[in-house]
């Protein structure tokens, strides 16, 4: 994975993108940062590292102009007062652009996660010039509205792009080419990465302080996509092409799928499955109307593809042993007031007393872009954090 231009040591000489760090500073510095703030000897007890050492590299991080020291708080890790070191988080900016058939997001984010600016265009004809040139803009946007900009992702669904043509994934429009060439052409780290990876670092990096190290999320739609967290990284693959799980058998007298196989996930759960199953509909949004005015087969169909996605998560239950399960996608609108048949499928093969939290979750498209701006956040900070 190649870096941008950042070799200068400190702020003050490093103009804009992040400083580069020791590994151990770095890793340091992402403490404090997800923590909301640390001691030095809480830092050095999560790092295991000497008070000498650490005293340097607290040293270093503030001479960088990355933390602050805040005052003496109560410490509840010793019960004892402590200066609290604090990162400095609107010194960088993190922009994410999320690629759908017709619409370009862009999603700006400080060091806390939060959208600080964001950017939406209609784009008629979707290829690699559009998403260059648009990127390009939004840099030059973005940097005039005073951001600091220290990477940028390029996200969307690696196999089809939302409302795309078969075959028009992210690839087509981001190829690796165009990747390097616009990481040196804008002198910042470009990532170009699935959505679905994208959302499961947004709903990871928050939740490092709290102990969270592994979970999985279950993305339902047209496609079905899985993101993994393992001992606190997304499991990429070693092909990066970890999480398909869209065609595991859920059902052993489902649908058919077009790969030819018969209740498998995608044939029992994706929406595209669901309407075709349906006569007289074209959308999710009716085939849920029809069940909630008590249409027989719509009921039927959608509690089906409840089940295939409660089985689908048991699977990763058994497989993982995440801290948690999010759903999100299509499934709140498929679940909603079918978690009886969610649970039921989950039983068949999660045969645990107790199961870790499943949290079902709205994304909007901002928080696609939102997500996507995270993995650059995510990628840049962890990048050094081995
Ligand atoms: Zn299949």
């Amino acid at each position: 994975m190649t870096s941008a231009p950042d070799d200068a040591a400190t702020l003050g000489e490093a103009g804009a993108g992040w400083p580069k760090l020791h590994p151990t500073t770095q890793a340091a510095y992402n403490r404090i940062l997800w923590n909301g703030g640390l001691s030095k000897s809480e830092v050095a007890k999560k790092l295991g590292l000497s008070r000498t050492r650490m005293t340097t590299i607290a040293r270093d991080l503030e001479a960088a102009g990355l933390i602050v020291e805040g005052g003496r708080e109560q410490r509840a890790s010793t019960g004892r007062p402590a200066d609290v070191l604090y990162a400095r988080t609107g010194l960088f900016h993190f922009i994410g652009v999320h690629v759908r058939a017709n619409e370009l997001v862009a999603a700006g984010i400080d060091l806390n996660n939060e959208v600080v600016w964001e950017r939406r265009r209609h784009v008629d004809d979707l290829d690699t010039r559009v998403v260059g040139a648009l990127c390009r803009d939004w840099l030059h946007e973005a940097a005039a509205s005073g951001l600091r900009v220290a990477a940028l992702a390029v996200c969307g669904n690696t196999e089809r792009i939302d409302g795309a043509a078969d075959g028009v994934g992210l690839h087509a429009v981001a190829p690796e080419a165009a990747r390097s060439a616009w990481e040196t052409e804008f002198g910042v780290p470009v990532w170009a990465e699935d959505d679905v990876v994208a959302l499961t670092m947004f709903e990871q990096w928050p939740r490092l302080a709290e102990g969270q190290d592994s979970m999985a999320l279950i993305s339902i739609g047209r496609d079905i996509g899985f993101g993994l967290v393992a001992d606190r990284k997304v499991i990429l693959g070693a092909h990066r092409r970890a999480g398909r799980f869209a065609h595991v058998q859920v059902a052993s007298d489902g649908a058919w799928c077009p790969r030819g196989h018969v209740g498998c996930l995608w044939a029992e759960s994706s929406t595209t499955s669901i309407v075709n199953d349906v006569a007289g509909v074209r959308t999710l949004g009716e085939v849920i109307e029809l069940a909630a005015g008590g249409d027989r087969v719509a009921r039927g169909r959608l509690a089906r593809a409840a089940h295939g996605i409660g089985v689908a998560a048991g699977h990763i239950l058994n497989l993982l042993d995440p801290d948690k399960v999010i759903l999100t996608g299509d499934s709140p609108s498929i679940l909603d007031s079918r978690t009886g048949e969610f649970e039921e499928g989950m039983r068949t093969v999660y045969t645990v007393p107790d199961r870790p939290a499943i949290e079902v979750t709205v994304f909007d498209f901002l928080d696609w872009a939102r997500a996507a701006a995270s993995l650059a956040l995510y990628r840049r900070l962890a990048e050094y954090d081995r």
